[in-house]
């Protein structure tokens, strides 16, 4: 009996497998061959062949030892993709596939030839389109390019924010393959969530990231040296969201000090404040060292409700699902094109109140006179 499956287990059984209820051990009259279903005792060198060759078990073992990626986060990570259980459970199950959500792809996982498995990949919205309805890929580092820009052709700067566009499937592809599309789409995703699975995950929390900070970055640290924490709570209630991104933020303003925003429910976790969110309070730091002043608006009550609405609506990204013929809404865009005609100055003042109030004098100073 051939097949590489035999062959390797052939070369190891001298110094005996122990896998997944799989045991081999060579013994003073030849080889035992054990699974939860039979026992052979006594086998030469073709009858342990003839035992493996119809085996779940010997090609299980082999997959996971000689196929499946051996670096121990991806190495966990499909094993994940899989049901706990036996062998024969597990490939029952695994006939006819067996689907899993990581961030917004299902990963669906069946069997392939002499126990490889073969990995489906999709966005989770298109698990019930038919196949043919999305546009195929086999090469994983096509995934770089489907996650560069949103449905509506915009860049995604965040690759964990859930806008992943949607009309693609990958097929058929190895458990190398499988890793390197997942990695392409969700950077390091894999190696943290084992990380954190292992008891192994360093976080670097708010206080120490913005420390770390230098040059035009080192604004931010300033931002810390007032009192209280709650900037921090704002940032991540703006950025780290579910609505906003899919990692489950595990990083607080410092190791004592927990945020009062919950970090999320994504199964992948976020160890520190990414590069977005550091840019952003870089500009929050600037915007937030102005002092507060008085303004004065007239406003309806309506038109009250209506700026709360607008600023809502922009900050759930809802914007775009606002009929046009839906007046009754805001934010709706000829709503707010005539709070603008009503309330708008020739220099897009609210209610013709300047932002700086010397601008008023300024504007009188350069006026001409009669004289
Ligand atoms: S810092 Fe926030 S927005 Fe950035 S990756 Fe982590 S959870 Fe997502």
């Amino acid at each position: 009996m051939t097949g590489e499956h035999v062959d390797a287990l052939v070369a190891t059984a001298p110094d005996g497998i122990s896998f997944d209820d799989l045991r081999v051990e060579r013994a003073a009259d030849g080889y035992a061959f054990e699974t939860p279903a039979a026992t052979h005792t006594g086998l030469d060198e073709s009858s342990i062949r003839a035992v493996a060759a119809e085996s779940r078990h010997a090609t299980n073992w082999y997959f996971w030892h000689a196929v499946a990626p051996q670096k121990a986060d991806r190495w966990a990570f499909l094993r994940w993709l899989e049901p706990s259980g036996g062998v024969d459970d597990r490939y029952d199950a695994l006939a006819d596939g067996v689907a899993t959500d990581w961030g917004e792809l299902e990963i669906t996982v069946s069997l392939g030839e002499a126990g490889r498995r073969r990995y489906h990949l999709r966005h989770v919205d298109d698990a019930d389109r038919d196949a043919d309805s999305l546009d195929a890929y086999d090469d994983p580092l096509a995934a770089r390019d489907i996650a560069t820009t949103d449905t509506r052709d915009r860049y995604r700067p965040l690759k964990t924010a859930p806008s992943l566009r949607t009309g693609w499937r990958f097929t058929g592809l190895g458990p190398t393959e499988l890793v390197e599309a997942v990695e392409a789409f969700y950077p390091a995703t894999i190696a943290n969530w084992h990380r954190e699975r292992e008891g192994d995950l360093d976080v670097s929390h708010w206080r120490e990231t913005m420390e770390r900070q230098t040059g035009m970055y080192g604004v931010v640290k300033t931002w810390d040296r007032g009192e209280g924490y709650e900037h921090v709570n704002w940032v991540a209630e703006a950025c780290c969201d579910d609505s906003q991104c899919l990692k489950r933020r595990e990083w607080q303003y410092d190791e004592e000090t927990e945020l009062d925003v919950d970090g999320g429910d994504g199964v992948f976790p976020c160890r520190e404040p990414c590069s977005l969110v550091v840019s952003a309070a870089r500009r929050w730091t600037k915007l937030e060292a102005e002092e507060p002043r008085t303004y004065e608006f007239e406003l309806t009550p309506s038109e009250k409700e209506q700026v709360e609405a607008i600023v809502d609506a922009v900050a759930d990204g809802r914007t775009g699902e606002i009929r046009e013929a839906d007046v009754y809404e805001g934010a709706n865009r000829y709503r707010a094109r005539f709070l603008r005609a009503k309330l708008f100055d020739d220099d897009g003042n609210l209610a013709g109140t300047p932002t700086d109030p010397d601008e008023n004098e300024d504007a009188a100073e350069a006026e001409p006179t009669d004289d």
